[in-house]
């Protein structure tokens, strides 16, 4: 019978304990279930470590002969093994400083010749081997970082842990972690605030300049001058304005990119709407509008503010990067029996392929001093993305150089209503008189 003396009983319920705690942790930082899975799974391999450590057992009680009866060595232990084969991060057992073990994934990515390697030439790396060449015996948990393991720039972080001290060296458990997603989100962090700080300092200092000189009565002193110096800063200064706006727009867009919108939109309605304020306020490129909008589109769920913000700024770039003088097409149709598709198509230059996959990160432009000449912000098709990718549609963005540029929305109809699609299943009752 399978008997478990009181500190195994303890180690068992604080590992579960333990474990679920990670994986809450994990799922509240919304890493999805392979981070839940991992979180959990590294609690687990380190209670089992530890648990090793303490010679913790659920079979033998705490009294029991010790060496005849001991559990097996850590490393013959085919549960461990087989735990540490279930983790995606890699995991290496160090005896002694040779590789004893390491997992499927640590063998995937420093080759499958490490085992009874040094683990300074496993690991091949300046800083790890440095680490763990020292022959002071460690005592506390250490992480280091590391570049280039593995792919060229993919980052990691190194836990060490100890775990048992023999007669002739120390144990130790190495977890890689792959740092290079969190690494690029943070340095898209730091260039989005470099970026916009230099969006914002460039139309700043041309206005101090003209400020300056309007302040000098000799340099600003005929009334021609200073009117076209005025209008230079009043330019400048909407540029920022704009900036300041899609700056924020993005920002509150970004806020709510989980929150499915609430409302249903008729987009037929909301096109015309917009149709009619650009072609007004577009001057000569307004009247190159051409609106065809499809018979009985379903609703879309969606929030109407950022939908009239994403149908302006694909409009306005088709008015400021197509033609003078050539259509502007805005097409709404419906797209198989779920969606409503939108597609803007001007006829102009168009945009060489290798740009298009990078429109619609912030401030990407294929040409800047165009795009600024035209009041571009850079921001105009990054909150066109995250608007679609809040409202679970789908954006494409064709091109040809010389011809001109399609962009198309697809987004998902609004769903209907519980009492309607009861009413609809309602079988149909049949009267004969
Ligand atoms: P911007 O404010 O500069 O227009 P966007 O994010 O809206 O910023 O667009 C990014 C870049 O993509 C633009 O600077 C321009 O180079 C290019 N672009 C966008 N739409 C078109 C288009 N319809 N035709 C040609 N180029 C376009």
């Amino acid at each position: 019978m399978l008997t478990m003396n009181d500190t195994a009983l303890t180690h068992i319920l604080a590992t579960i304990a333990l474990a679920a705690v990670a994986m809450a942790v994990a799922a509240m930082f919304g890493l999805g279930w392979t981070g839940v899975a991992v979180a959990g799974g590294c609690c687990l391999v380190t209670a089992l470590v530890c648990g090793k450590v303490l010679n913790l057992s659920v079979d033998a009680p705490q009294d029991a002969a010790p060496a005849a009866s001991a559990a097996p060595d850590l490393l013959d232990n085919a549960s461990f093994t087989r735990i540490l084969d279930g983790l995606n991060d890699p995991m290496i057992v160090i005896d002694r400083g040779r590789v004893a073990l390491a997992n499927r994934a640590a063998l995937k990515l420093l080759g499958g010749h490490i085992i009874g390697v040094d683990a300074r030439i496993a690991i091949r790396h300046p800083a790890a081997a440095e680490r763990l060449a020292t022959n002071l015996p460690l005592t506390n948990p250490t992480s280091i970082d590391i570049v280039g393991l593995g792919t060229r720039g993919q980052r990691w972080t190194m836990e060490i842990v100890p775990i048992d001290m023999t007669d002739d060296g120390q144990r130790l458990l190495i977890h890689l972690i792959d740092a290079s997603a969190q690494h690029a989100v943070e340095k898209a962090r730091v260039d989005f605030v470099a970026n916009a700080s230099h969006e914002l300092r460039t139309p700043l200092a041309t206005i101090l300049g003209f400020v300056e000189t309007l302040t000098d009565p000799k340099a600003g002193g005929d009334a021609a001058t200073r009117q076209r110096f005025l209008g230079i800063v009043e330019g400048e200064a909407r540029r920022m304005e704009q900036l300041v706006e899609d700056l924020m727009s993005l920002s509150r867009i970004e806020a709510d990119k989980h929150r499915l919108p609430e409302t249903s939109v008729d987009l037929s309605a909301l096109i015309r709407e917009v149709a009619d304020i650009l072609r007004v306020s577009r001057g000569e490129r307004g009247r190159d509008m051409v609106l065809e909008v499809g018979n009985d589109l379903p609703p879309v769920q969606g929030d109407r503010a950022q939908l009239s913000q994403l149908f302006h700024n694909l409009i306005d770039n088709a008015a400021k990067y197509g033609r003078l003088g050539s259509p502007i097409r805005i097409l709404l149709d419906q797209e198989g029996a779920d969606s409503v598709r939108l597609r803007v198509i001007d006829q102009g230059e168009g945009i060489a392929d290798e740009h298009l996959p990078r429109l619609t990160q912030r401030f990407y432009r294929v040409d800047s001093g165009r795009s600024r000449a035209v009041g571009g912000t850079g921001l105009g098709l990054a909150i066109v993305k995250h608007i679609v990718e809040r409202h679970r549609g789908r954006l494409d963005i064709a091109s040809t150089s010389g011809v001109g540029t399609t962009v198309t929305v697809t987004l998902p109809r609004a769903e209907e209503p519980e009492e309607e699609r009861a009413k609809d299943a309602e079988p149909i009752a049949l009267s004969s008189k």
